[in-house]
């Protein structure tokens, strides 16, 4: 990597004027236009509007016919900023306080690099998503065909990660991230006075039977080696103090990081509640809905990446072997059509303020902006050979 003062200077002006306008999941309008006009610029044949208001930009050098996606998120999040930066949201309840700012710059940053030294064979599609936070961008751009028009042989995601020292890079091979799902458990008895349960089917009782059981779920039934969680997170009843409620409603969230434990703990909930409620005579209804998948890498591609962020900053500040985290990332819709790796960069330094992600006085760290980019334009490279 050789560092350009005026390039980096460029990219963060390019990342203020987005942090400034926020804008949310399904409605990156202005941002995805921003996106579309600076790779025009470049020489880009651009596709607007896939999965909404996603773009995607292809860019072919030499007669390779292998080709390469490169991810970026561009939605911001639901909340009011407060830092205080001359470049912080002019939206209230708008902020980029995941850093999709950075990771769009970042991506942008790589495709100038690759137009003016193309030095590869193949295709390089660079992806700019709509809607991760809600984790819906990912299948909206698949459900308009991103893989039928756009084939592509890996794909590669980059994440800011705030705690990390900057412009190191992190990884691993397998599950990195969780799957998010969530679920909603109605047990129906039979109210009735409180001073005679013998009249009632009382479900707070089955209710807290069925939130003790479901803790036995990792404990038990999912292998020790595969991190997971299953949280009750919400109770509610229609009871008053002094009578037994008709119905009582547990709400809650489980992670995992392997589709099999996913699958497993869907099929133990729903068992052990069906079971216990019929065991007390209560009756069940369990919903449960799949809100991101586990986020797995492939080993290749994790080889692909650690070799190219090796490039940039030394093998030294490569972590190939990171620990996986509970956290989810709408990226993984992507690998369970085509393999590839997603990677973070770390900004936090000393003299600056570590905030991590999702709070309300996050900013991207600027500095490692043309570090990213360069990050792509090395992979690049290093999966389409010349
Ligand atoms: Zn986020
Ligand atoms: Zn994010």
């Amino acid at each position: 990597m050789t560092h350009n003062e005026e390039f980096a200077k460029r990219l963060a002006e390019w990342r203020h004027q987005i942090h400034e306008n926020p804008e949310k999941a399904f409605e990156e309008v202005a941002t995805a236009a921003f996106v579309a006009e600076r790779l025009k610029e470049m020489g880009y044949e651009v596709h607007r509007n896939i999965g909404k208001t996603g773009v995607v930009a292809n860019l072919k050098a030499g007669e390779g016919t292998r080709a390469i996606g490169l991810r970026a998120d561009m939605d911001c999040i639901c909340m009011t900023e407060e830092g205080e930066h001359p470049w912080s949201s002019k939206t209230p309840k708008q902020m980029h306080a995941c850093g999709h700012d950075g990771h769009t710059v970042t991506l942008l940053g790589a495709a100038e690099l690759l137009a003016k030294k193309p030095d590869f064979d193949g295709t390089v599609r660079l992806i700019f998503q709509p809607a991760e936070e809600p984790g819906k961008g990912a299948q909206a751009m698949m459900e308009d065909g991103l893989f039928e028009r756009f084939p592509m042989d890996e794909i590669y995601g980059l994440h800011n990660d705030p705690i990390r020292p900057k412009n190191t890079f992190h990884m691993r091979a397998g599950g990195m991230l969780a799957s998010e799902d969530n679920f909603t458990i109605r047990i129906k008895g039979r109210g009735g006075h409180a001073s005679a349960p013998q009249d009632t089917i009382d479900p707070m009782v089955v209710a807290a039977q069925v939130i003790l059981a479901l803790q036995t779920i990792v404990s038990r039934n999912v292998c020790p080696a595969d991190p997971a969680v299953v949280s009750c997170t919400e109770l509610f009843t229609d009871g008053v103090h002094n009578a037994m409620p008709n119905t009582v409603t547990i709400l809650g969230d489980t992670r995992s990081t392997t589709p099999e434990a996913q699958r497993m703990i869907e099929e133990r909930m729903e068992a052990l509640c069906r079971n216990i409620c019929a065991a007390y005579g209560a009756e069940c209804e369990f919903t449960y809905t799949h809100e991101f998948v586990p986020l797995v890498n492939d080993e290749t591609c994790v080889a692909h990446a650690a070799a190219a962020a090796g490039k940039v900053v030394g093998a030294e500040k490569v972590d190939r072997n990171a620990k996986p985290l509970m956290a989810s990332e709408d990226f993984a819709r992507f690998l369970t059509k085509v393999p590839g790796c997603y990677i973070q960069i770390g900004g936090a330094e000393e003299d600056r303020e570590t905030c991590p992600v999702h709070n309300s006085r996050f900013d991207y760290n600027d500095d490692t902006l043309e570090t990213g980019a360069w990050y792509f334009y090395e992979l690049v490279r290093t999966c389409l050979p010349k």
